[in-house]
């Protein structure tokens, strides 16, 4: 049986069987009557092998995610197979919001979730960081809760499908907002550098885009909070602002992305940089993403424009985003204001795999920690090196599903799993 490649086509599943279970009890039937390994597949936008198994893989995208408010609590309760962008229209129907989106609106939530998934903003924690709950079929295949502020929930969140299988999830809401969003081209790198936390706190959400070599950053993306930003003028740090819709990414139209016309609008459709009713990016491509700390990020971006030279004939984009601190384990943002360093490369698996390194050696002396759902070649002991709670959660994974069910060959090869 072909279950085919992930949706950047960088990865072909090797399972022997995948189901696509329509409820929760189908879930749990699985878990009790499959022999072997098994693992949980979502909406299959990881760049690597991390899903994969040997054995079964099970996707809960199929089932109704029926969400339940309640405004009480300001969560929602939903089904984790459910996409985020379908969750923001569902709640922005009702007058709610996330607190913020990736750039993707096509990804599901348990499985962004699982991944430490992350928008921008120096006062937005991780996607993760909203889950005040989950529901989850364990080894056995019986159905768990458990609950923000449960010994170990902690590790379970960003929990890379190492424990079980999420079925449903509670998310931290908030009344719905309006954001706009502006662009602004040739911030100078020297004025960037020169207080990188200034600039990416200019607004609720700030994303930079550069491809290294050039004097100027390319762009710069200010989604700021209506009612609660201060409203972006022009000039700002010798940057202009483009007022025209037109602002596009390498090879991604315009029109495929979000207004980024200074225009009002709601939360869902300004956070995320992709619609939800386009293409999603261009799919040709490979992603890698390194955490620092935000106090590194002018010598961890000085390390790395060093091999500009290297980067740029590869690289389709890279974007600049910040996390706030957590405490989530595996979070890339665990204990500290961080700074993401994201790659779009080009399609050549042999480029990124040469160049990969070679940023990992430029961003070691920073502690920078891999993005789990993207490629990179750290092994166990330099995942274990930059990752503070490894221990606790593998502790945690293993006491749960001490017979290994849902653990695979990439968590053993970065120590996640035994
Ligand atoms: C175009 C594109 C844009 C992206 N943008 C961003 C971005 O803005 N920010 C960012 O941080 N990342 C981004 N990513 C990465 C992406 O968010 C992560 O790889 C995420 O994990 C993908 O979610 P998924 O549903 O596709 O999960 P999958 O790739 O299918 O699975 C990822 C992991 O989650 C686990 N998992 C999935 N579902 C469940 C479940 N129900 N229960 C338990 N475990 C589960 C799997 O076992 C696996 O370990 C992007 C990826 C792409 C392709």
């Amino acid at each position: 049986m072909s279950i085919g490649a992930n949706w950047a086509g960088t990865h072909f599943f090797g399972a022997s069987a995948m189901v696509e279970a329509r409820t929760i009890t189908e879930v749990q039937e699985t878990v009790s009557t499959t022999r072997g390994p098994i693992r949980a597949l979502g909406t299959r936008h990881s760049f690597n092998d991390l899903a994969d198994t040997a054995g079964t893989l099970i996707t809960v995208t199929r089932i109704d995610p029926n969400p339940v408010l309640d405004t009480a609590t300001q969560t929602v309760n939903v089904g984790a197979g459910i996409r985020y962008g379908e969750l923001a229209v569902w709640l922005q129907e009702r007058g709610w919001a996330l607190h913020n989106m990736g750039s993707l609106p096509h990804i599901s939530v348990g499985g962004a979730v699982a991944t430490g998934t992350h928008g921008s903003g120096v006062t937005n924690g991780c996607l993760s960081d909203a889950v005040a709950g989950l529901e989850y079929v364990n080894a056995s295949g019986a159905l768990v809760k458990a609950t923000r502020g449960d010994p170990g929930f902690e590790g379970l969140v960003v929990g890379l499908g190492a424990y079980g299988i999420v079925v449903r999830i509670t998310l931290d809401i908030q009344p719905t907002f309006l954001v706009r969003q502006d662009v602004y081209r040739d911030l100078p790198w020297a004025t960037f550098l020169d207080d990188v936390p200034a600039v990416m706190s200019a607004g609720y959400s700030v994303s930079a885009f550069t491809m290294w070599a050039e004097e100027n950053l390319q762009q710069i993306w200010r989604k700021t909070r209506i009612g609660a930003d201060e409203t972006p003028t022009e000039p700002w740090l010798g940057a202009r602002m483009e007022r025209a819709n037109e602002a596009g990414l390498v090879g991604v139209p315009p029109d495929n992305l979000t207004t980024k016309d200074g225009i009002e609008g709601p939360w869902l459709e300004r956070l995320p940089h992709f619609r939800l009713d386009s293409t999603p990016s261009n799919g040709d491509e490979i992603q890698t993403e390194y955490f620092v700390d935000l106090a590194d990020a002018e010598a961890a971006l000085s390390a790395v424009r060093r091999l500009s030279d290297e980067i740029a004939p590869h690289l389709l984009i890279t974007e600049l985003r910040t996390i706030a601190a957590d405490g989530l384990w595996l979070s890339g943002a665990y204990g500290r204001a961080t700074l993401a360093i994201h790659f779009t490369w080009r399609n050549d698996e042999e480029a990124v795999s040469r160049l990969t390194p070679r940023i990992e050696n430029a961003l070691a002396p920073f502690g920078a920690r891999p993005h789990w759902g993207k490629v990179h070649t750290m092994d166990a002991d330099a995942v274990a090196a930059v990752t503070p709670r490894l221990a606790d959660a593998r502790d945690e994974f293993e006491r749960l599903d001490p017979e290994g069910r849902f653990a695979n060959a990439h968590l053993r090869k970065l120590g996640v799993r035994r």
